[in-house]
């Protein structure tokens, strides 16, 4: 059995070898270890762990072997299929309340007889008691529902639900393979697919977007001359206003067509061109409360996107302690060669370090829901020093 849609996971060799077995297991009656009701998919971001849970779930309920391209597949991938259920988190935090809502749609049989497949894209966002009411559905016996859990590390998901699912590490690509792809798989010339693998540092998706998209290219010169432009403490504030900036505009071009798609979607199942005076108090109170979640996950992408800009800044700093440490064939930011060999010649690997942690430090108070632009000014004093 060869399943076409694990093409697309590059470099998990290791990863496609167990699904394939436990695809092939499924198709027996037989009770067998390779075949789990539940597993945990972990990788850095960009590793694609999200991306070989839905592969997965194609294959199981595929009639070809995961082609990738019938009906069962596309529907998977889309939201549309009866039997697949892909968990892509908004807010925050996953709450109780949608973890039940989520068991009783998927309590029924599947309805062509084979699986019922869970996606669920952030298991880390889970509340305790929203991951202590998935555990009873995750210990039931024989039923014929599967969960997939992505998180970044397993440390992200209670212990009492990892201890009931069968882990995947996914690791990093390596650039070839991620320029490879680029060049393969999107079309993409190859100076610039290599550009963007090593500039997105090996993240898939990430690389596709710089390579097909001029605006996140240029907004990301821009940060990535923020360092050199810190002169005073004006300066370091004003570097973190345009970080903030920058990744707003971003996030916000990103998250305004996913909302526009929904309250479309929302508008046609009230009735199409019933807006205004003419519609229902029902579709208009729905689109109050879809609009209050496309806030919560528009600040959510927010984040995200000042949490990637910080890891480009950082890629800065790595390469000038490269530097600093002899290896200046393994810099990430080849276009920046003279700044970073300036930049190391006048200052020590002591404070090289500082830096780093200070920008991990305020990649963690992001992530605990610290003020975005008082937590960039506070990194980018730290950063001027
Ligand atoms: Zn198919």
């Amino acid at each position: 059995m060869q399943s076409k849609v694990f093409k697309d996971l590059v470099d998990q060799e290791h990863v496609v070898e167990i699904l394939t077995g436990a695809v092939l297991a499924s198709r027996t009656n037989v009770e067998s270890q390779e075949m789990s009701h539940a597993w945990i998919f972990t990788g850095p971001p960009g590793s694609g762990r999200s991306l070989a849970a839905v592969a997965f779930a194609q294959t199981l309920i595929c009639p070809n072997d995961g082609c990738g391209t019938c009906n069962d597949c596309m529907s998977a991938k889309t939201h549309g299929h009866a039997d697949v259920e892909i968990i892509r988190n908004e807010g925050l935090s996953i709450k109780v309340e949608e973890v039940r809502e989520l068991l009783t749609r998927v309590a029924w049989a599947p309805s062509k007889g084979g699986w019922r497949v869970v996606v669920m894209e952030d298991a880390d966002r889970l509340t305790e008691s929203a991951a202590n009411a998935l555990l009873k559905a995750i210990e039931e016996p024989g039923n014929r529902t599967v969960w997939l859990l992505c998180a970044p590390t397993l440390h992200d998901v209670l212990p009492t639900i990892r201890s009931r699912c069968r882990h995947l590490q996914l690791r990093t690509p390596s650039q070839d393979a991620v320029t490879n792809i680029l060049i393969d798989r999107d079309h993409i010339a190859p100076e610039m697919a290599e550009f963007a693998a090593r500039g997105s540092q090996r993240h898939v998706g990430r690389a596709k977007y710089i390579a097909t998209n001029e605006l996140a290219r240029s907004h990301r010169r821009t940060i990535m001359q923020l360092p050199l432009q810190l002169g005073s403490l004006a300066a370091a504030f004003q570097a973190a206003q345009t970080l903030v900036e920058l990744s707003t505009i971003e996030s916000n071009k990103a998250s305004q067509e996913y909302d526009e798609k929904e309250i479309e979607k929302l508008q046609e199942a009230y009735g199409k061109g019933g807006t205004g005076r003419g519609m229902a108090s029902g579709a208009a109170k729905a689109i109050r409360e879809l609009e209050k979640d496309h806030k919560s996950r528009s600040t959510r992408m927010v984040r995200d996107s000042i949490d990637g800009a910080l890891l480009d800044i950082a890629t800065f700093f790595r390469d000038v302690m490269m530097v600093q440490t002899g290896n200046a064939g393994s810099v990430i930011n080849i276009d920046m060669g003279e700044q970073i060999a300036h930049y190391a010649g006048n200052s020590t690997p002591h404070s090289i370090v500082n830096k780093f942690g200070a920008i991990m430090n305020a990649r963690s108070n992001l992530a605990s829901n610290a003020s975005p632009l008082l937590t960039c000014e506070a990194l980018m004093c730290r950063l001027a020093k």
